[in-house]
């Protein structure tokens, strides 16, 4: 193969992989922008929540060991400070960050 036409077979190449990149930050881009709608949706409850309760249950977290928090969220119960002790019906972003130690 001449030197020209190997160059080009490199661009293809590079070309290719900027593809599948292109690819993957595209459905992180759509990931990212359903979080943040889900986020928002979150914050909308948010804010008529009672900042009291939700101290008393930053308290009661607090006393419980991880492994009991992550059993009762395996068991569709709220283990994040807003809705503690609550059952859930879809995924909670906040007991999940919680559980990933995110707030650390
Ligand atoms: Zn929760």
């Amino acid at each position: 193969m001449n030197r020209v036409a190997q160059a080009f077979t490199e661009l293809e190449d590079h070309v290719s992989v900027l593809g599948q990149e292109l690819g993957s930050l595209k459905k992180y881009a759509a990931f990212l922008e359903e979080e943040n709608t889900r986020l928002k949706r979150e914050l909308s409850v948010l804010s008529h929540t009672d900042p009291a309760l939700v101290q008393m249950n930053s308290a009661g977290i607090r006393g419980m060991a991880a492994e009991n928090l992550e059993k009762m969220y395996a068991d569709c119960f709220h283990v994040c400070h807003f809705h503690f002790g609550e059952r859930w019906t879809e995924p909670c972003l906040f007991c999940e960050a919680f559980l990933r130690h995110d707030d650390e």
